[in-house]
């Protein structure tokens, strides 16, 4: 069997196409990803390009052979678009269309050049251009690192060298064109790189959108869908953590148990939506008052509670009544009506508990305190406040 580089075109076109395909269908699926599409088109291109360049070649149509390398000329701008969409940025049209304008200017133009080799020439810049752009914004994009970038990025800088280097033999001569180039040549290297070219982009493609997807599912599981506050299993686990690094590091860790009053009537006069807005304003109200290292979760219906590292009790009650008092004095309406709702809070500083369990439970004996002394208002638990199976949650 002999195999020469047309030949090995045939295949790499199907790759493309099927891979185009593969990727539009999948950004059907991943809609939340718009730079699949991009990605689909760039290969689809590509493909469709490169079956008319292989075509023109087989019979030696000149026209064939220009339709060819201008749609492939089309792919690597589509790739940078899809990079840069998928970091969240958009690209000015000028820019995705500067490759292809580069490559019409010279292989129409009437510029008294050998107008075939410098239309191969731009278009193969072109490619190495988009490509190392891509890398270097995939790379710049900092914020956010996916596993699947590397290779990603590896792929696509590879691929870019080759057409460097092809650009180098287009410019010094070393390229018969018109006729298919020998598979012992750089071109027929790049020909058979093309392939894996596709299945790797193809691939990595898909997985950096599925990474960031299933970040992001991981990311919302955390929360509470109603308030954004940290859900009671993250809120748990992630303050038991901070309870014994603060043990380990001799640090004090205050607790805040907040319980929205008379809640059960905001309910009954407004109905659960009027509630459900009562309880975001309250979360906003907290949020608006903490620091960043600082953990709000939502604990039950209408409790929440705020942990403090590094924080004494003194300090905490001094939040909790800033955030008391922010939140009686925001003036709210539902269904055209002023609404006053208030909230109780009972503080904590842990005693050296080694569960955050026991923690919770002082401060809900506080906060049991502050409903009985007449709620909307800030307790503090002492340390010797004996233990009467009350819970305040509880309270009527
Ligand atoms: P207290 O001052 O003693 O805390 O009185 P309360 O009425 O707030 O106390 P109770 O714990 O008896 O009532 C809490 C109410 O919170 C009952 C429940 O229907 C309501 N609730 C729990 N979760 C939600 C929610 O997600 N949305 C709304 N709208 N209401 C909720
Ligand atoms: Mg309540
Ligand atoms: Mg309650």
């Amino acid at each position: 069997m002999q195999l020469d580089a047309l030949t090995l075109m045939i295949p790499g076109s199907l790759a493309l196409i099927f891979a185009g395909i593969f990727l539009a269908g999948a950004s059907l699926y991943f809609k939340s990803e718009p730079a699949l599409k991009w990605w689909a088109a760039a290969h689809l291109f590509n493909g469709l390009g490169l079956g008319i360049l292989a075509a023109g070649l087989a019979t030696r149509h000149p026209l064939a052979i220009i339709a060819g390398s201008g749609l492939m000329t089309v792919s690597p701008p589509l790739i940078l678009g899809g990079v840069r969409k998928f970091n969240g940025s958009k690209t000015p049209l000028p820019v995705l269309g500067a490759g292809v304008a580069i490559w019409l200017t010279m292989g129409m133009g009437p510029m008294g050049i050998d107008a075939q080799r410098w239309s191969i020439l731009s278009s193969f810049l072109a490619w190495s251009v988009y490509l190392g752009a891509s890398v270097w914004c995939m790379w710049g994009a900092g914020r956010e690192s996916f596993k699947s970038q590397i290779p990603l990025m590896a792929i696509l800088g590879m691929h870019a060298l080759l057409y460097l280097a092809g650009s180098v033999q287009v410019a010094t001569g070393g390229f018969s064109i018109g006729a298919a180039p020998a598979l012992n040549s750089l071109f027929g290297l790049i020909h058979f790189e093309t392939i894996f070219f596709t299945m790797g982009t193809t691939m990595f493609m898909l997985l950096i959108c599925k990474e960031r997807i299933d970040r992001q599912y991981r990311e919302a599981a955390k929360f509470d869908v109603l308030t954004g506050a940290l859900n009671r299993r993250i809120l748990c686990d992630s303050g038991q953590r901070m309870l014994e690094r603060c043990h380990r590091e001799d640090r004090p860790l205050s607790m805040i148990i907040f319980d929205l009053d008379r809640f059960k009537l905001i309910n009954d006069h407004y109905g659960h939506l009027g509630g459900d807005q009562i309880l975001r304003s309250f979360a906003n109200t907290v949020r608006s008052t903490l620091r960043p290292n600082d953990l709000f979760g939502r604990y039950g219906g209408e409790e929440f509670v705020v942990l403090l590292a590094d924080t004494p009790v003194e300090s905490a009650c001094f939040i909790a009544e800033r955030i008391r008092t922010s939140f009686a004095r925001q003036h709210r309406f539902l269904e055209g009506q002023p609404v006053n709702a208030t909230v109780s809070a009972g503080v904590t500083e842990d005693q050296g508990e080694r569960e955050l369990e026991d923690v919770i439970r002082n401060a809900d004996r506080a906060l049991y305190l502050a409903k009985n002394n007449g709620r909307n208002r800030v307790e503090k638990a002492e340390p010797s406040l004996s233990d009467n199976g009350q819970s305040a949650a509880n309270t009527a």
